[in-house]
């Protein structure tokens, strides 16, 4: 399948801002930042990473609003070109660092809007990530929730149905469930997925440190959750070389191609990077030895906290919102206005 995937979903208007021009920092400015960097990581207690397409063009996957991206090259009339398929695509440097990462405890969640799989396929593990656009490889049961993560891409895309049905085996019975599975790629209409939404959400609120990597944060709600972690405290650091929407609430802002980031962040915390042997699927953080039921992320809400967000329809929806030309937030109002519902609803629980 071809990796332009938004051609296949429906036309969209609402692009956003495509082909902003590219920053890049000095190579000793960048080096003094990526050392902030690994200083800010490890005082960290919870760092939460965001990654967006930037983090799979050296892939050879094209991004949405790059020079090279599928909508910049639209708008001028041209057509994209493509170096590979979603099955040939290899992890990048960048995806293995988070890997890399997570092992060494510095990472405690991931919030991925890429569908490409690559995080998953890196062998990342699915109990510490979110994929909040879905996934091309993961089908999942509309019946019973369960996901299967395949070889091959699923082939179609908008959760309609793959052709496929569930076998899962119940408990107690020799049925299987036979519900129909259906593709996890959202269309831009549809509502995030629940489960990846709320433990995004989530782990923003806990994260004292959101790294976004590769993403100009311009789809909405994906690309706000970062704010939630600076309002709760904590900081937020953009790795990004076109301006992003959220540039003025950043902390540190780094220009450089992710790769060269993390490539210098990596040696800096004295890491390595793993080396990728073939697709993996891992899908807990836990080993099988360790008890699975006692086991709490640094990043875990309670049932009683979790119980008190009340997610809005309307924001759960994607929509491109505006960058102004200075790269200011236009949504402020929406934004306000979320918080106060958001408020709102807890203090009438509370009652
Ligand atoms: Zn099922």
């Amino acid at each position: 399948m071809s990796v332009n995937y938004a051609a296949g979903l429906s036309p969209y208007e609402d692009k956003g801002v495509c082909g902003l021009p590219e920053v890049f920092d000095s190579p000793e400015e960048l080096t003094v930042k990526v050392e902030s960097l690994a200083k800010l990581i490890k005082e960290s207690e919870c760092l939460v990473v965001h990654s967006g397409a930037g983090i799979s063009t050296s892939a050879g996957i094209p991004d949405f609003r790059g020079p090279k991206g599928v909508w910049t090259l639209e708008q001028k009339g041209e057509s994209p070109h493509f170096d590979t398929t979603f099955e040939d695509a290899r992890p990048s440097l960048t995806h293995m660092a988070l890997l890399g990462l997570q092992r060494a405890g510095y990472l405690k969640y991931l919030i991925s809007q890429n569908v490409d799989g690559l995080h998953v396929r890196s062998g990342f593990p699915r109990d510490m990530l979110s994929e909040l656009h879905g996934n091309m490889f993961v089908e999942e049961c509309e019946k019973c929730g369960r996901q299967y993560v395949r070889e091959k891409v699923i082939g179609v895309m908008g959760l309609k149905p793959t052709g496929r049905y569930c076998d899962v085996v119940r408990s107690r019975g020799l049925r299987a469930c036979r519900g129909k599975l259906i593709s996890t790629i959202l269309d831009w209409e549809d509502a995030l997925p629940d489960r990846d939404l709320n433990r995004a959400d989530d782990a923003s609120r806990r994260a004292d440190l959101a790294l976004t990597l590769g993403t100009s944060m311009q789809i909405k709600p994906s690309g706000d959750l970062p704010l939630l972690t600076k309002r709760k405290g904590g900081k937020v650091v953009i790795v990004n070389l076109q301006p992003t929407k959220h540039d003025k609430q950043a902390h540190l802002r780094i220009h450089g191609y992710v790769d060269d980031v993390m490539k210098q962040l990596m040696e800096l915390l004295g890491l390595e990077i793993p080396k990728w042997e073939g697709p993996t699927v891992c899908e807990t953080s836990t080993s099988a030895s360790e008890p699975t039921t006692d086991v709490k992320p640094p990043c875990a809400v309670t049932a009683k906290e979790r119980e008190k967000k009340v997610p809005i329809k309307e924001e759960r929806k994607r929509a491109a919102s505006q960058l102004t030309d200075d790269g200011s937030i236009k949504n402020e109002m929406v934004d306000v206005k979320r918080e106060r519902a958001d408020s709102a609803m807890a203090t009438n629980e509370e009652k």
